[in-house]
């Protein structure tokens, strides 16, 4: 990758649209010379006027952790021309997570507790990076290709991640994220740093053995006031009937409402339902 970015971006033809969030298209990309295949994502500089810094800050985040873990989505190539700025990633032919949960309505408790360690492993290595994801959700979690392989989940979209010292553990204070994703110290404003990335892979948790997410409601105001005050249940218990104890203690730890009290990715990885050797469960306990 140049340290600087390229101003020729000709040197690849972008093709259909793979993905599209906030402020970013992202499309299929083959490199003219080599033929390979990447995903581009194209940031529309007029829209991101006076956010630039957003994105200068998801490439240098991109710097220090891409390629660095191979649960992370690989940054390859930056340019940009006089209206965009393009991001050129490993191309992810698999989809969204979110797309995956929708298929299969549930996740077995044996394939979420996979999927859930691979994650998290990912997510530790991004703390010991010294950076706090921000953003993490079924949406921004991308299978490397079809079929769908645990081992091949990415973590995807830094453009809400923040380089985190660890002598300023909970120092960040702008609200930002996916409601439904957010932990109660962001709504509060009281500074919020690592572990808001467990809070929300308690909710990915929930999400991947219920099918449905844990704050829904029926207005905004009353989703964060849930959240706020950890409101959640394992109900209907039609969906949770076959779900032991033990998934249901590790996504109570997740989202434990105390960020200080939270476990830590290092932590969460040693919880008896991702620590234990197979078989993670048999029967309900
Ligand atoms: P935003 O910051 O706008 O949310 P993302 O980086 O999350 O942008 O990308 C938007 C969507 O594009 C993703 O949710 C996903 O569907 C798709 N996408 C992103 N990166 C890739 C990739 N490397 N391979 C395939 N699809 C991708
Ligand atoms: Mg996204």
């Amino acid at each position: 990758m140049p340290s600087q970015p390229a101003t020729v971006p000709c040197q690849y033809k972008t093709g259909r649209t793979l993905g599209s969030g906030t402020y970013a298209i992202v499309k299929e990309a083959i490199h003219i010379k080599t033929g390979q295949y990447y995903a581009c994502k194209v940031i529309n500089k007029k829209l991101m006027e006076g956010r630039e810094h957003m994105v200068r800050n998801e490439i240098a985040v991109l710097k220090r952790v891409s390629s660095g873990h191979p649960n992370i989505v690989t940054l390859h190539d930056y340019f940009e021309t006089a209206h965009n700025l393009y991001l050129c990633f490993d191309l992810c032919t698999g989809g969204e997570l979110f797309d995956s949960i929708c298929a299969r309505g549930q996740y077995t408790e044996a394939d979420a507790a996979d999927l859930v360690r691979t994650i998290f492993g990912a997510v530790k290595y991004i703390h010991d990076c010294g950076i706090v994801h921000r953003d993490l959700k079924p949406e921004n979690l991308l299978f490397r290709s079809k079929p769908e392989r645990t081992s091949e989940i990415m973590i995807a979209d830094f453009g809400l991640s923040r380089v985190m010292p660890d002598s300023k553990l909970n120092m960040l204070t702008e609200v930002c994220g996916t409601p439904g994703y957010m932990a109660p110290e962001i709504f509060k404003k009281t500074g919020h740093g690592k572990p808001v990335d467990v809070w929300a892979m308690g909710v990915i948790t929930y999400f991947l053995l219920a099918g449905y997410t844990p704050f829904d409601r029926d207005t905004q105001k009353q989703e964060m006031e849930a959240i706020i005050a950890g409101d959640y249940r394992f109900e209907p218990e039609e969906y949770w009937s076959n779900v032991s104890e033990t998934a249901r203690s590790f996504v109570r730890a997740c989202l434990t409402v105390d960020p200080e009290s939270r476990p830590t990715a290092e932590q969460a990885l040693q919880h008896p339902w991702l620590a234990a050797e197979v078989p993670h469960f048999v029967e309900k306990d």
